[in-house]
């Protein structure tokens, strides 16, 4: 099984020739956005420029991006379905890039499910061991098997019209591992799905993947999937790659702005503009710091910079920097207490449970600690001090 090489990987959808106002606004609109990227091209919408990366064989990797970063054109390009206008794409050190899906050991799990409707779901499971002929017997144990491992034994008999969404995607991923291929792609498979059987589904495709040890490349918007899930994660933004490392440096050490408040989501909280002095000491909400030799020397001459912290790194007691309640929420198991300090809002997040809602109210004065091992700098242009 292979490694997924992608070689400076850039993809130019061509305008549609169409006319209209609308799609002339729409197209000026776009070709304005694309003049700051570093790839320009008038021919069209840029999905992914210059992407470079390997995916290595067995791993189970996870594209992360908001939605139109380029995250399908990047599966569709491994896939074989859609042919980068410029780079080329190795599986191990054989050039696939002009090779075509049917002949890739690839499968693809969709959002969409895309099951046959008038087929049941043992017809859909054995559908691609039908194609390759596969004697009778044979597609008998493999649909067995793997529809024990999917908990979908007793709905072979079914239509895709009689099973929850989550049976459905259950269905897609069984037809998608029947006949083990050695990568299998999914595209968002979780986003129609409520958040129980999100976080079911995302446990077992994580099984499933330490009982196949196939390369798994999953795509999603979601940073909990990807914490969740990931041996390694590649965030992307406008079609860049920003980021490609294991969990604990995407986590710890987000390499620019983008990828810290992406991967934090609301626990997210952002200083803008702090001013730091020559002897390296800059304060927040009223409270000094400083920052190290190394981080200092990285600063920009006007020494500004951003200052990023997570909720779950600030700490509300009996000590600190004085700020007052805006409001407090239960956001699944945590408490999220946003608050404003010296004009500063702040999102505090307390693992707690559903009484502790009471303790604060509107307006109320409390006290805050940064953990200041958890700040996150970066300069200007955002990236990492
Ligand atoms: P994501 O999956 O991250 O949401 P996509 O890869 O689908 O992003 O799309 C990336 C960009 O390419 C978007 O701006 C999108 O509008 C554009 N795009 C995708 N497919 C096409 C297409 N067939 N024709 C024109 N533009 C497209
Ligand atoms: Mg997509």
């Amino acid at each position: 099984m292979p490694d997924i090489i992608l070689k400076d990987i850039t993809m130019i959808y061509p305008f549609q020739k169409v006319s209209g106002l609308f799609d002339r606004k729409q197209k000026k609109l776009i070709l304005e956005h694309q003049k700051q990227m570093p790839y320009t091209s008038n021919e069209g919408v840029i999905a992914v420029q210059h992407f470079d990366t390997t995916i290595k064989d067995k791993a189970f990797t996870v594209i992360l991006g908001p939605s139109g970063s380029g995250k399908s054109t990047l599966l569709r390009i491994i896939a074989g379905l859609e042919r980068p206008t410029l780079g080329e794409v190795w599986f191990d050190d054989t050039d696939y890039t002009d090779i075509r899906a049917e002949e890739r050991d690839v499968a693809m799990v969709f959002q969409n499910y895309s099951l046959y409707p008038n087929q049941t779901v043992y017809q859909n499971i054995a559908f691609p061991l039908e194609v390759k002929h596969t004697p009778r017997e044979e597609i008998d144990v493999e649909v067995k098997k793997i529809s024990e491992l999917l908990k979908l034994t007793n709905k072979l008999d079914r239509l895709p019209q009689d099973l929850s969404g989550g049976e459905k995607q259950r269905v897609a991923i069984a037809r998608a591992l029947i006949r083990r291929p050695s990568i299998v792609l999914f595209d968002e498979p979780f986003s129609n799905l409520d958040v129980l059987m999100r976080s079911h589904l995302r446990s077992e495709i994580k099984k499933i993947h330490d009982v196949y040890g196939t390369t798994f490349v999953y795509v999603t918007h979601d940073q909990y999937d990807a914490l969740s899930l990931a041996d390694r994660i590649i965030i992307i933004n406008n079609g860049i790659k920003q980021m490609d490392d294991s969990i604990s440096e995407v986590y710890n050490k987000p390499l620019n702005r983008f990828c810290f408040e992406f991967i934090s989501s609301a626990s997210a909280n952002i200083f803008e503009d702090i001013e730091v002095s020559k002897d390296g000491s800059f304060s927040l909400c009223g409270a000094d710091y400083k920052l190290d030799q190394k981080q200092f020397k990285k600063l920009g001459k006007d020494r500004k910079m951003t200052v990023g912290i997570r909720g779950t790194n600030i700490e509300i007691g009996h000590s600190g920097i004085e700020a007052i309640v805006e409001y407090a929420e239960m956001i699944e198991n945590d408490l999220y207490v946003h608050l404003v300090c010296q004009d500063q809002k702040l999102t505090v997040i307390e693992k707690t449970n559903n009484s502790d809602i009471i303790k604060y109210s509107h307006n109320q004065k409390v006290r805050i600690v940064f953990d200041e091992t958890h700040f996150h700098f970066f300069d200007q242009e955002g990236n990492r001090l």
